[in-house]
């Protein structure tokens, strides 16, 4: 999101109630263009939303506004897969694991949001063609729906991921649906997963460098072979982690308008 003002601003802030991101000048444009990331979860309804925007000027004045966008329908791909029974109907023995795995995650979303450390635009965590399947509606051996909320990188077992951008790790383990697990923060709400791993190289509290190998390809967890899923969640929202590839550089380069 970009806003423009006739007057230099010191920054603003977005929030709907439940999150919240922050808006920040660039090198140029003097406090007049200001820049910002709010997620949509692809799961949203369809339709007009309102975010307040919080605008605040050189002398510390407060100019609340409101920011108002529709969301439009996605184009998602249906897709029917065979995976172990084990991953539709889990045995009784793996529900209290799957609960604990359940509240680790949570505990990363939870967490008071750090401040952005990435610059420029995200690269891919491994060299492969996206399967263009997130957001897809699921049947799992006939029974269990599901959406899937992140891109498939096929790419061979051993294959190493590397950290598309710089970022702190927050959660490093086996987890029983998604395999082995890496969760990388970036800052500014904005977090990273990779699922189904073979080899984990990271421990939480790690901070990673963009090209730092996180760990390699596997196909642990629930899949139907070796692939990277990669996931993204923006201000609570899980959004295409491939849209982060076309981010244009941070702190905004572009010049005034005005
Ligand atoms: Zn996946």
């Amino acid at each position: 999101m970009t806003l423009r003002s006739s007057v230099p601003l010191s920054r603003a802030t977005l929030t709907d109630g439940q999150h919240r991101a922050v808006l920040e000048g660039g090198r140029e444009g003097e406090g007049r263009v200001l820049r910002g990331l709010w997620g949509v979860d692809f799961e949203a309804a369809v339709g007009t939303r309102h975010v307040e925007v919080d605008v605040v000027g050189r002398c510390g004045d407060d100019h609340p506004a409101s920011w108002r966008f529709r969301v439009a329908p996605g184009n998602f791909l249906q897709q029917k897969l065979s995976v172990n029974p084990a991953y539709v109907e889990p045995p009784e023995s793996e529900k209290e694991r799957i609960a604990r795995d359940r509240e680790k995650v949570a505990a990363v979303w939870a967490a008071v949001p750090t401040t952005r450390v990435w610059d420029r635009a995200f690269v891919m965590p491994v060299e492969a063609t996206p399967s263009g399947n997130f957001g897809a509606r699921r049947v799992f051996n006939g029974k269990t729906q599901s959406r899937h909320a992140g891109a498939d990188l096929v790419a061979a077992e051993g294959t190493p991921i590397k950290a598309p951008a710089p970022g702190t790790v927050r959660l490093a383990e086996d987890l029983y649906f998604s395999g082995g697990t890496v969760i990388l923060d970036h800052g500014g709400d904005l977090f990273t997963t990779y699922f189904h791993m073979s080899r984990i190289d990271v421990k939480p509290g790690d901070r990673v460098r963009t090209g730092d190998v996180l760990g390699a390809v596997g196909a642990t967890g629930r899949v139907t072979g070796p692939h990277l899923h990669w996931g993204a969640r923006l201000n609570g929202a899980r959004v295409n982690p491939l849209a982060l590839l076309k981010l244009p550089p941070w702190p905004s380069t572009e010049t005034r308008t005005d």
